[in-house]
């Protein structure tokens, strides 16, 4: 039995603009009414351009529902045209960020290095970093998904603290499972997210190791969410698709029953 409180995050991607990214929201506060959100962590990852519009409408209605951004720039300020940095997250009420998502890494050609520069400065600005991790098809069929996630589990925690990693989530995200409906059984997400918090312990001992969050990531539906929540060192769940849908999410968020 984990004492690790679980995390639902949903990333919506570049879906809903300002006014369906309310709606959205909206419909998620009154759907988690029926959800003891005392029990798990809901949070939700809009575009950059409905924060401000997703702060309002947590804080008027005192919603029980996290937020953060999608990415954030490795730069505190400055002549980067384009980026949003993670001091202007913070300013809008965000406390998370996901970092290294795989369409990043895919689309974006983010690096280890670039990840690792992204992670510190989320800590630089308060926010909790999403670190995603997880292979590509050809590394599972190879049988190397546990090598290839750990190398990028320390590729983007290089050089930080215990502390910061006792704090920190991170996502494992089967490149082949996400946005395919193709989900990892139990037991294969078991296998890396145990990896993961195994190479923490080592690397930053028990009281880090036994802290960190590891989401599991990839076609998760409120189906499915709770045959993986069975496994010990999944903590939560990082959510494509379904999150948009209200009603599925806050399924998702209540999988507890
Ligand atoms: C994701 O975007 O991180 C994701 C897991 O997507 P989906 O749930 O749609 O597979």
């Amino acid at each position: 039995m984990t004492t690790r409180t679980p995390l639902m995050a949903g990333n919506w991607k570049m879906n809903l603009d300002w006014k369906q990214g309310l709606a959205l929201v909206e419909e998620l506060g009154e759907q988690l009414k029926d959800v003891d959100t005392s029990k798990v962590d809901t949070v939700v990852l809009p575009p950059f351009v409905d924060l401000r519009t997703v702060q309002t409408a947590v804080d008027a209605g005192k919603l029980p529902i996290a937020y953060g951004g999608q990415d954030l720039s490795a730069h505190e300020s400055g002549a980067y045209t384009g980026e949003i940095s993670g001091q202007m997250l913070t300013a809008l009420g965000c406390t998370f960020v996901a970092i290294g998502h795989s369409e990043r890494r895919q689309y974006h050609g983010e690096t280890e290095e670039l990840t690792n520069a992204k992670v510190k400065a989320a800590f630089a600005a308060g926010l909790t970093p999403i670190l995603c991790v997880g292979e590509p098809l050809e590394e599972r069929q190879a049988g190397k998904q546990v090598e290839y996630s750990l190398a990028q589990v320390e590729g983007g925690l290089e050089g930080l603290t215990a502390e910061h990693v006792a704090v920190s989530v991170i996502a494992y995200e089967p490149v082949w499972a996400i946005g395919t409906g193709e989900v990892a059984t139990p037991d294969d997400a078991q296998e890396v997210c145990a990896a993961i918090r195994e190479w923490v312990r080592a690397k930053h001992g028990d009281t880090a190791a036994d802290a960190v969050r590891v989401l599991y990531g990839g076609s998760v539906k409120s189906s499915n969410v709770a045959e993986l929540m069975e496994k010990p060192d999944v903590d939560g769940a990082l959510v494509g698709g379904a999150s948009l849908k209200a009603e599925e999410f806050a399924k998702i968020a209540g999988y507890q029953g």
